[in-house]
């Protein structure tokens, strides 16, 4: 090891280092890990948490500070998110000791709170040793892992600000707690059998018993109640799905390991690092045939999302029911998840026959997320527990606005300079229930963040709830295009600011000229964004009613193009007098009626079934010849099917043939506009096979393909969009001329 002295000449004055490290730099062992370094150099000097972040002094000789700062960056805890450091250099203050200074409390409240983080392996360690204190402790964590998100009420995140302030540290707890070699110095939950949160069950014995004889398990987890079943039992999951009100939507599972996984799903080397990250989410996958799990866990779905345990009390119960269980929210549908004993006991009653509580308070709801992996790169799909609340850092400067995002997938976020900090998933929300969430949700991000909004952003559809909520909120109120707003929030993740493609797909947006939008691509260049292209309109018999019957969507592109179709009288009234048949561009129901005229699905009984379907039937068939499509204009695609379809064209190859079409009018509007960059946003881009060929088209070229992979390209990622716009509209000096 290398140390730095005063040579006795004492010529190389001391100089001091003032740093600012902005980002997820708190609750992750970073003051422990500077106090070593700096040790390790003779570096004098303190580093405080504070509102701002964290915030470090170094004095020393130069070649010593210089090495510190190239180790803070090397060697950082891996927790540790580091958005932006700033440095400055001054003369010597003549500090003698390193210090970890107290945190202080702080008008300027930016600090990043991080994500709660599954059990790391030297906690996992302790809690199968028998001769650990910890053994088969639920609340083990340590500095790199453990609750943060879950547990902050207010920030800097400290122990006195978290739900763990009521718990008083034991003597061993304390000793760990403060002593800056030791893996819990400062882990703000730290906790052992002997002073922390205990668990409580009721209605059963065990919590494996209840699991073991097909029984429903409320389990108070990280982001709040669970509830679980055995995955292996059909009975149970129907029971569930009864009691919990949820049709057809499939359910996620937990497995014990990363074998236990393999055993039941196609699992990629990609996959495998995502389900064993830190954020543990739930991790889309293919799963083997005949492997045992129930069929109604994922009726009609290609796909099982699978999780492996993200906090020690799962450990737990996996070690002793070492099957895979159904792990879905504790709500019935379409209500925020219970976070609270009281409020599960009730709500959860009629579902559960039996409860695992305990008694550290979950500050905030906050559910699995959600990550499918396409083409070796993590797209999230729901982003909550484990992501939540990392900030978003946008190539410029946003006024304080709050962003309330659209009415399905709701979040919210708020701006604040070049950070966009997004809440977790809220949910869709159509109940009074979810509803409340989301004001919740509002308000918990503008106290945590001590934030007061100039205006709020909302989507342009009148009758959302997140935009009756901004009407209604006294606040200037900026109403934001959805597609714009879906393009936006990809551009501002990958910082492209040249002129581009955005292309925006999805089911359903407010189009600025009151038609149902969904099909779009703009020509973006600084504040303008004009739509250069769109799917070809066509009718939605029954509107809302199309989106879950597919062949209303094939009634409408058939009715369009003048071709005969089968169908219920009044559906054909409907579209011959174009009563309640809304006009669309929506890709996605062009999706629906694809897979209803191919047969390849007739119904949505969970949201983007039949895409999901098609998209399946596609990458069985890997085929690079498309159906024409030119402008837009699927005219070609509807007659080339029914053709196909009369000769007896396996629909794989049909389907395989409708996505490259898509992918290839992609190529060709971007080429028309002589932009390099391409991004592309909207639901139909959770679309892996569609995805895929775009990338694969674009690689050939010149162009440079942009999609998103911190936010969900649904409408989960639309808050980030509107924040980025407001910008455009509110602060004048960017006004266009
Ligand atoms: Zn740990
Ligand atoms: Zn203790
Ligand atoms: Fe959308």
């Amino acid at each position: 090891m290398r140390t730095y002295k005063s040579r006795e000449t004492g010529r190389t004055p001391a100089l001091r280092v003032r740093l600012t490290l902005h980002g997820a730099v708190q609750g992750v062992g970073f003051r422990p890990f500077v106090y070593r370094l700096a040790a390790e150099l003779g570096l004098k000097g303190w580093v405080l948490n504070s509102g701002l972040g964290l915030e470090i002094e170094v004095e020393g000789l130069p070649d010593a500070t210089r090495e510190f700062l190239d180790r803070l960056e090397s060697e950082r805890p891996a927790a540790a998110v580091v958005l932006t450091r700033e440095l400055s250099r001054h003369s010597a203050a003549g500090y003698e000791t390193f210090e970890i200074r107290n945190s202080e409390d702080s008008e300027i409240k930016t600090a990043g709170v991080l994500p709660d983080l599954a059990t790391c392996p030297a906690c996992l360690a302790e809690l199968s040793d028998p001769e650990n204190r910890r053994h088969g402790y639920p609340f083990t964590n340590c500095t790199h892992c453990g609750p943060r998100y879950s547990i902050v009420l207010d920030i800097p995140y400290d122990r006195r600000t978290t739900t763990m302030a009521r718990f008083k540290l034991c003597p061993a707890c304390r000793a760990e707690y403060e002593d800056p070699g030791d893996r819990r110095f400062h882990a703000q939950p730290n906790a052992c059998p002997e002073c922390g949160p205990r668990l409580e069950i009721t209605g059963a014995s065990s919590a494996a018993e209840v699991l073991a004889g097909g029984g429903i398990l409320a389990l108070k987890g990280i982001g709040g109640y669970q509830l679980l079943v055995d995955a292996r039992n059909r009975e149970a999951v129907e029971r569930l799905r009864e009691r919990k009100s949820r049709e057809a939507k499939p359910f996620a599972l937990m497995m014990a390991t990363l074998e236990a996984v393999r055993r039941y799903c196609e699992v990629s080397a990609d996959e495998a690092d995502a389900l064993a990250s830190p954020a543990a989410p739930i991790v889309l996958l293919r799963p083997r045939e005949a492997a045992g799990i129930a069929e109604n866990v994922a009726p009609g779905s290609p796909y099982l999302g699978v999780m492996l345990p993200c906090s020690p009390l799962h450990h737990l119960l996996l070690g002793e029911f070492p099957h895979p269980i159904v792990a879905t929210s504790g709500n019935r549908s379409d209500e925020p998840i219970a976070i609270d004993n009281q409020e599960a006991t009730e709500r959860l009653g009629p579902i559960a026959d039996a409860f695992v509580h305990h008694n550290r308070p979950i500050a905030r709801p906050c559910d699995d997320s959600v990550v499918r992996v396409s083409g070796g790169v993590p797209c999230l799909i729901r982003r909550a527990r484990g992501f939540a609340p990392l900030p978003v850092r946008v190539g410029h400067e946003l006024p304080p606005v709050l962003a309330v995002g659209g009415h399905l997938k709701n979040t919210v976020a708020i701006a604040r300079g070049r950070e966009v900090f997004l809440s977790q998933h809220v949910g869709d929300l159509d109940t009074i229930e979810a509803r409340r969430g989301f004001e919740r949700a509002i308000e918990d991000l503008c106290r945590l963040y001590c934030f007061e909004p100039e205006a709020v952003v909302c989507d342009l559809h009148p009758d959302y709830a997140s935009t009756r909520w901004a009407r209604a909120s006294g606040l200037p109120v900026i109403a934001v295009q959805h597609h714009q707003a879906h393009v936006a929030a990809c551009a501002a993740e990958n910082d492209v600011h040249e002129p581009y493609l955005g292309v925006a797909w999805d089911g359903t947006g407010y189009g600025m000229d009151g038609t149902i939008w969904g099909g779009e691509m703009f020509l973006v260049d600084g504040l303008k964004m004009e739509r250069v292209a769109h799917l070809r309109p066509f009718r939605l018999p029954g509107g809302e009613a199309a989106i879950r019957e597919c062949r209303r969507s094939a009634a409408g592109v058939l009715f369009e193009i003048g071709m005969e179709f089968e169908g219920p009288p009044q559906i054909r009234q409907m579209l011959e007098r174009g009563v309640n048949s809304p006009v669309t561009t929506s890709v996605g129901r062009l999706f629906d009626a694809v897979a209803a005229l191919t047969g390849v699905a007739y119904e949505n009984r969970f949201e983007g079934q039949a895409a999901i379907r098609l998209e399946c039937a596609a990458s069985s068939f890997r085929k690079n010849d498309a159906y024409a499509l030119p402008e837009g204009n699927w005219e070609p695609i509807i007659r080339e099917i029914f053709h196909d379809v009369k000769h007896g064209v396996d629909p794989r190859l049909i389907a395989a043939r409708f996505h490259n079409a898509l992918a290839g009018w992609i190529l060709a509007t971007a080429r028309e506009h002589g932009v390099r960059h391409v991004v592309v946003s909207g639901g139909v881009f959770q679309n892996q096979y569609l995805s895929m060929k775009i990338d694969n088209l674009l690689k050939k070229t010149e162009l440079i393909l942009r999609a998103h992979q911190r936010v969900p390209p649904n409408d989960g990622g639309l808050a980030l969009g509107q924040a980025v716009l407001a910008a455009a509209t509110a602060s004048p000096q960017r006004r266009g001329p």
